[in-house]
C-alpha cells in the first residue's frame, strides 16, 4: 500500500516516516509541508536522520491524493480541512490524527466520509482505545454523586486545549451517564465561581517540558476516589496506530470511522 504523510516535517511527521518505513506491506508514497517550510525539497528518509528514500518533500499535497492509496495528516485544523476535500475528490483514504477541529472543520471531514475512507481519533494508541470503554463503564457503574474530573498534560507546544484525547474521554464518560458532553462540559475555571454543580464535568490543562501525553480520568466521590490514567511516553505509539489504521483504511469501504472500528474493540 502506497501511503504519504502531509505535515511530514512535524513531530509526529517523523515518527510517521519511520513507522511506514518499517511496517511490512507500506510503501512511502511520499510527504508535504506547508509551502514555506525550510526542509522542502528534502528526501524524506535523511530528514529524519536515515537512508536516502527516494521521495522528497513537496508543497503540493494533491500530488500525494493523486499516487497514494491513503495519506496520513497529523498537522493543523485549516490543513486538514482542506485536505478532507482532498481525500473525497481523489477517494484516497486518509487517516486524521489532527486535534481542535472546530465544527466547520469537522464539517469538511464528515463530508469527506461520503466519498472516501476517513478515520478520524484523537488517540491513535491502542492504550487510550481501551481506555475509553473503561472510562465510559465507569461512568455507567457510578452515580452521578461520583465528580468527573478529565486531566491532561502535554509538552508546551500543543496549541489546543483540552487536549483532544481529553475531550474524547470526556464524551465516553458523558456517553457511559447518558449525557450530552456539550451540556455538563465545564472547560476551565477561574474566581468565584461557586459549588461545583452536580453531574459536571470538568477538564483541568497542564502544559509544560516534553510530556508526550498523559490524561487522568478522575470520579471523586463520597469517600473514595477511582482514577483511571494512560500515560505515552513515546510518539511512536501513535504513529504505529495511524500507519495500522491506514493500511485498514486501504480495503474499507466510503465512510467515516474511529479507531476502535480498526482495532475491531
Ligand atoms: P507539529 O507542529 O510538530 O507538526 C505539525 C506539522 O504540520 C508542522 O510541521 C507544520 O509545518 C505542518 N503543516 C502546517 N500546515 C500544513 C499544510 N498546509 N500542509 C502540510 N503540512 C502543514 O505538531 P505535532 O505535535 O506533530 O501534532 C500535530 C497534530 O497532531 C496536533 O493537532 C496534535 O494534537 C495531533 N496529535 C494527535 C495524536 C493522535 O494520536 N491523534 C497524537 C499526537 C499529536
Amino acid at each position: 500500500m502506497k501511503i504519504a504523510i502531509v505535515g511530514a516535517a512535524g513531530r509526529m511527521g517523523r515518527m510517521l516516516i519511520a513507522a511506514v518505513q518499517a511496517a511490512d506491506g507500506a510503501e512511502l508514497a511520499g510527504g508535504s509541508e506547508a509551502a514555506a517550510h525550510p526542509d522542502m525539497g528534502c528526501d524524506l528518509g535523511e530528514l529524519i536522520g536515515g537512508d536516502n528514500a527516494g521521495v522528497a518533500l513537496t508543497s503540493d499535497p494533491q500530488a500525494l491524493f493523486e499516487i497514494a492509496d491513503a495519506v496520513i495528516d497529523f498537522t493543523v485544523p485549516t490543513a486538514t480541512a482542506a485536505h478532507a476535500a482532498l481525500a473525497a475528490d481523489h477517494g484516497t483514504a486518509l487517516v486524521i490524527g489532527t486535534t481542535g477541529l472546530d465544527a466547520a472543520q469537522q464539517g469538511a471531514v464528515d463530508a469527506a466520509g461520503e466519498k472516501a475512507v476517513i478515520v478520524q481519533a484523537a488517540n491513535y494508541s491502542i492504550g487510550v482505545n481501551v481506555l475509553l470503554g473503561l472510562v465510559e463503564k465507569a461512568a455507567e457503574i457510578l452515580p452521578d454523586v461520583y465528580d468527573i474530573e478529565v486531566l491532561d498534560m502535554h509538552h508546551h507546544h500543543k496549541v489546543d486545549a483540552p487536549s483532544g484525547t481529553a475531550l474524547a474521554l470526556g464524551q465516553a464518560a458523558a456517553a457511559g451517564r447518558n449525557v450530552v458532553l456539550d451540556d455538563v462540559a465545564c472547560k476551565s475555571r477561574d474566581g468565584i465561581i461557586g459549588a461545583r454543580p452536580r453531574g459536571e464535568i470538568g477538564f483541568a490543562t497542564l502544559r509544560g517540558g516534553d510530556v508526550v501525553g498523559d490524561h487522568t480520568v478522575m470520579y471523586a466521590g463520597p469517600g473514595e476516589r477511582v482514577e483511571i490514567s494512560h500515560k505515552a511516553s513515546s510518539r511512536e505509539v501513535f504513529a504505529n496506530g495511524a500507519v495500522r489504521a491506514a493500511l485498514w483504511a486501504c480495503t474499507q469501504k466510503p465512510g467515516l470511522y474511529a479507531m476502535k472500528d480498526v482495532l475491531g474493540l
